[in-house]
């Protein structure tokens, strides 16, 4: 079958007909949120129980705090957006950044990271799999959807930016400043900051944000700088629409992990309180996608270790 011409006037270098079966494995491109791990079951309660830390604070009731938070979260396209308390309409009530930072931030940032901490791990067999892909010397690369800071965190707090040949995000937030210029973040983080704390340990590299998936300018800049052939290039994402869409628009292995499109009716209620649709679309689209989406995938996984199976069968 002759090859599809690459879109947006990028060049294949070597102009030959391929089929991916004949060809082997030569990089793997993985989708992060519910493909590597659960955001779904993470972000639920480390939501909630940031709330319920806001509402404690202030004294305030849940509706006012949940919406107050819902709106700042839409404008940033992101519930992760780390700053939402200063930039919310409940900062508009206390209009000194000393005290509100002690007495409701810290005890907020305090709840969402113990949450964080015992409900944000790798799926099962995640890290044994990049190990094995280690071992066989096939680069692993994530490409996700999360703006640069949550993302790179997230890799870096499961451990699994040291398997990463590269990390590609959307843009990352800058911090918050108050109309006079006072950066509204608390010191400890900007110097954290500073120090590289927050740094994972592969290169992160920010897409442009027109560059959200299923947009295959991501997946195509990766193969260029890998110097890879997109045959050769095994995807795996929970995305029907987004990550199988953007692997079969290059023509790489498309492998679907139906296993994150997994989420109880129960989470999902919770999960729309929280969180603003269009914010979900973002990080786990598949919670939207009611398998009514035309496009089928090739491979369909039930664990991230199957994609080891997919690379023998293509060999
Ligand atoms: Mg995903």
């Amino acid at each position: 079958m002759p090859r599809k011409e690459p879109p947006y006037g990028l060049r294949w270098g070597n102009p030959r007909v391929v089929n991916a079966r004949d060809m082997p494995v030569r990089l793997v491109v993985t989708d992060m949120d519910n493909t590597m791990y659960s955001w779904v079951d993470y972000i639920v309660p480390a939501m909630e129980a940031l709330v319920a830390a806001v509402c404690q604070a202030t004294g305030f009731p849940r509706i006012k705090v949940v919406q107050s938070l819902k709106t700042v979260y839409s404008k940033y396209e992101s519930n992760e957006y780390p700053f939402a308390l200063q930039e919310s309409t409940i900062y508009a009530e206390f209009p000194e950044f000393g005290s509100f930072d002690k007495l409701i931030i810290e005890p907020a940032r305090m709840a969402f990271a113990e949450a964080r901490k015992k409900y944000m791990k790798p799926y099962k067999g995640v890290i044994s799999t990049l190990e094995a892909l280690k071992e066989r010397k096939i680069p692993v690369v994530a490409l996700t959807d999360a703006p640069r800071n949550p993302a790179e965190q997230r890799a870096k707090r499961m451990g699994f930016d040291q398997f990463l040949g590269s990390l590609y995000t959307l843009p990352g937030f800058q911090l918050p400043a108050s109309p006079e210029g006072q950066t509204l973040v608390a010191p400890d983080i900007l110097q954290k900051e500073e120090r590289g704390l927050y740094r994972a340990a592969c290169d992160v590299i920010e897409l442009p944000r027109d560059y959200e998936k299923p947009n295959p300018r991501g997946l195509l800049q990766i193969c260029q700088t890998w110097s890879v052939d997109p045959a050769e290039v095994l995807v795996i994402g929970d995305s029907l629409k987004k990550d199988i869409g953007v692997a079969r628009e290059v023509g790489a292995i498309d492998c679907w992990a139906e296993y994150g499109t997994y989420v109880s009716l129960e989470y999902r209620e919770r999960l729309d309180i929280i969180s603003a649709a269009s914010v979900t679309r973002r990080h786990a689209a598949s919670v939207y996608e009611s398998g009514q989406l035309p496009l089928k995938a090739t491979h369909v996984m039930s664990s991230f270790s199957q994609i080891l199976d997919v690379i023998d069968e293509a060999r």
